[in-house]
Formats: C-alpha cells, structure tokens, sequence
C-alpha cells in the first residue's frame, strides 16, 4: 500500500484524488484547507458552473509553454471528461459556443457527484486542514498540515491559483513548491474585468449589449473579441471584456479600449443616419439611435460626439453625422487596469511548467512530486476551458505516472 497525499480539494485535486483512487494499491488523503471541498467550484458559472467547451484545444490555452497542455488534453479530453460525469451520473447539457453546464443549472450538481464519488472510492477526506510545509522525508515526503504531519509515498499539489481569493484563491501552492526548486512566473488576474475612466461606464451602469472590442496600444491591436458587454461602476465586464482581460493584465501601461457597437461599415450606418433625419426631422438627436441601440448608450454617444441631444435632427450637418457613426463604430475608452485577483476568475502565469513533464505532470526535480490546474502556468480562454484544464491535469497528474 502507498499513501498518496493531494493537496487542495478544488475541481483538479478531487479528479487527482478519484484517480489515484482507482489504483487499489493506493491509499489516498485528500487535503483541503477550508471547511468544505470545492467552493469555488460552486460559484463558476455564475452558479451554474461551464464545467467544459466541446472546442477545448491547446489554442485555447496560455503560458509561456503553449504546448505543455497538449498530452493531458490528448488522455483526457472532453469527450473522456463528459463520459466520466455522465458516469457518475450527472446530466449536461451544450449551450452557445460549445459551453457545457449540468442540466439542472446549479453547480452544486458537479460537486455533489464528485463528492459521492470520493466517498465511494474511499478518499480520505482532511477538509479544514492547510499543508503549511512539503519536504523530502527518506524516498518520500512529509507534510505537516494542520491536523497533524503525514507521510506520503506522492504527492499531488493542487492547490490553484490566487484568482477568487474570496472563494480560496492563495498562492500556497507556489509557496509549498518553492523550495523543491519549482519557481512561479509573474502573476496577473486574468479573465476580469476592465477599469475604465470612471464618467461613461457610471452612466452607462447596468447596460449589455453586443460589441467588437479592441486592445489597443498606440495604434497596435493587442487582442479582439466579439460578444456581450456589460458596463459596471467601475468598467467593462462580460465575456467578450474577458477575452481580453489577459492581454490587457499584460499588456502594460496607457492601453485602450476601442468598441463598436454596430456590425455596419461606415458607410451604411451613414445611410442610416440620413434616413432617419429625413423621416422624424423634428425628433431630438438623442434619439438618433433609437432602435439601434440601447437607449442610453445611444444617448451617450449622441453626447461624446459632441452633438446636443435636445436638438431636432434636422439641424445635424454632414460633419455631425460623420462624428455620431464614428462613435457607434470607434468608441474609445482609455483604461485604467483590470481589478484584482479577489475579482479574477483565474490566474495568468503560475509555476513554471518546464519544471514538470508534460506527459506525467511529474517533477523533471523531485520524483514522486506532481502538481497540476491552475496552480501550473496555464490558464485558459473565458467559456469552459480552465475547469477543462483541471480535470484533463488532474486526471493526468492521479494517474502518478503510470
Ligand atoms: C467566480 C469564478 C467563476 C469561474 N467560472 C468558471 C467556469 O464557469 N468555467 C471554467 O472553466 N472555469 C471557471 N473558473 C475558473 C476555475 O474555477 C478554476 O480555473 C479551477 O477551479 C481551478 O481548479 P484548481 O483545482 O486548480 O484550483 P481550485 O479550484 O482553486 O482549488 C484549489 C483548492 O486548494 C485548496 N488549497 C490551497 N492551498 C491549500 C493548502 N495549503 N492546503 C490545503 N488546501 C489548499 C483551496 O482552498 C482550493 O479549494 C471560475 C473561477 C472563479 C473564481
């Protein structure tokens, strides 16, 4: 028998654990340093938690190794992934952009599966127990936790990024790896959301709609995306926001964000425009965009084009039109950051992954050490690929190299 330790009961430390645990050699005690396995995983989603994307592919990942996800994707994928929910008897279901929820729309439905699981399975399970040390004990490791020390043939760390601090994001991981000679990349929050220069989103507070986005540089576009929008007090949010938020953590200083809100050229938005002025000629310009728009955000570009909304639009010139589509198609809002990990739904950057085999998620190091999920450096695109990553690594990462 040989005791397998996991460090970190979250979306890959309970996969790692079900894993191990299938090996009847293996006795497996499962470390979890809040009161209860996988509270962040109840909050993804929205509550709802986007368990995996039909399109996960390497593509979809980032770190400074683009291909290290390739071998645990390849082993465990989603169809191997959905097959092993479907197992356990959880129900899915595929939404827009190959997004997969379980069908009763409440994340507690993954973890309550997975929970039923590790008991069957006969996981040990030390819930409000941090590992505070991990050292090299004769062929394997000691590990002194809160409960007690342990010692363990391997050990599996899983214990995520700083991303959701409210929810159990801290950086233990790259602490308990550090002296094992595992070194962590720089950090930034990455699918957050954006802050903006504070008087259009506070009007704009509570408005979605659909948007072309671009990160600007000077006049280099660093990312683009497509999709929903949503403004807050503070900024920018929403997954179209999201896709870019990574770039925008690192992208540096005095970055921009550039937004069209209509999928018109020019040209024909400038019809539109016209048209519209000869049809209601004594209607207020901030009305221009009525049917078009949101109505708020149609007044908000009415006003950052510098025309007055009380005017009938029989007085718009050619210029002022020209000035009202170039905002619909160009709106620029400069940006001040992104908001912090406590904001973040993961961590860009981690424990660098030249330090593990990409085929065993072992130490290349120490042997018997594996880590893997987001505590690794790599974090994936908005829509289902980061808790994709978590079980394709952890799975990988359980099978403790065999
Ligand atoms: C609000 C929010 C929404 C999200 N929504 C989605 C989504 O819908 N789809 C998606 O794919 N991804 C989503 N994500 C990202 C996804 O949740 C994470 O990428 C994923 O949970 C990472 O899994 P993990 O096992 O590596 O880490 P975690 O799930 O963070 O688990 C790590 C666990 O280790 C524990 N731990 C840490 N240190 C120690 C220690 N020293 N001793 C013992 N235990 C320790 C922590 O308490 C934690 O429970 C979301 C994230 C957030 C914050």
């Amino acid at each position: 028998m040989r005791t397998v330790a996991v460090i970190g009961g979250g979306a890959s430390g309970m996969m790692a654990a079900l894993t191990a645990a299938e090996d009847a050699e293996n006795r497996v005690v499962l470390f979890e340093r809040q009161q209860r396995l996988g509270r962040k995983l109840l909050a993804t989603g929205n509550g709802r938690c986007n368990l995996t994307n039909t399109a996960a592919a390497p593509a979809h990942y980032h770190g400074a190794e683009a291909a290290f996800v390739r071998p645990a994707l390849e082993a465990f994928g989603v169809e191997e992934t959905l097959d092993f929910f479907h197992g356990l008897g959880l129900l899915t279901v595929e939404e827009y952009g190959g997004r997969v929820y379980p069908l009763s729309n409440a994340a507690n439905s993954v973890l309550d599966v997975l929970r039923f699981a590790l008991a069957e399975a006969g996981v040990e399970l030390r819930c409000g127990e941090s590992v505070r040390e991990l050292k090299r004990s004769g062929a394997g490791w000691m590990l002194a936790a809160d409960g007690g020390a342990l010692q363990a043939d391997a050990v599996i760390v899983a214990c995520g990024g700083c991303a959701g601090a409210k929810l159990g994001g801290v950086s233990d991981g790259y602490e308990l790896l550090k002296p094992l000679g595992h070194k962590r990349t720089a950090l930034y929050p990455a699918l957050v959301q954006l802050l903006t220069a504070p008087e259009y989103p506070r009007a704009l507070k509570g408005v979605r709609c659909p948007a072309a986005l671009a990160l600007m540089s000077g006049e280099t576009v660093l990312a683009g995306s497509e999709g929903e929008l949503q403004f807050t007090e503070t900024g920018v949010s929403g997954p179209a926001v999201f896709d870019l938020s990574r770039a925008a953590s690192t992208g540096g200083a005095g970055l921009r964000l550039r937004l069209r809100f209509l999928p018109l050229d020019e040209g024909a938005l400038l019809g539109l425009l016209r048209e519209r002025r000869e049809r209601f000629p004594d209607l207020e310009t901030g009305e221009v965009f009525t049917g078009m728009l949101h109505n708020r955000l149609g007044r908000m570009l009415v006003k950052a084009s510098g025309c007055e909304a009380g005017k009938p639009l029989r007085a718009l010139d050619e210029g002022a039109l020209a000035r009202l589509a170039a905002a619909a198609l160009g709106f620029e809002l400069p940006l001040r950051g992104t908001e912090d990990f406590d904001h973040a739904q993961v961590t860009a950057g981690g424990v660098r992954t030249a330090g593990f085999n990409p085929e065993t998620l072992e130490s290349w190091f120490v042997p018997g050490l594996f880590a893997c999920g987001e505590v690794l450096d790599v974090d994936g695109d908005c829509g289902g690929f980061n808790l994709q990553w978590a079980w394709s690594s952890g799975r990988l990462a359980g099978r403790l190299g065999r």
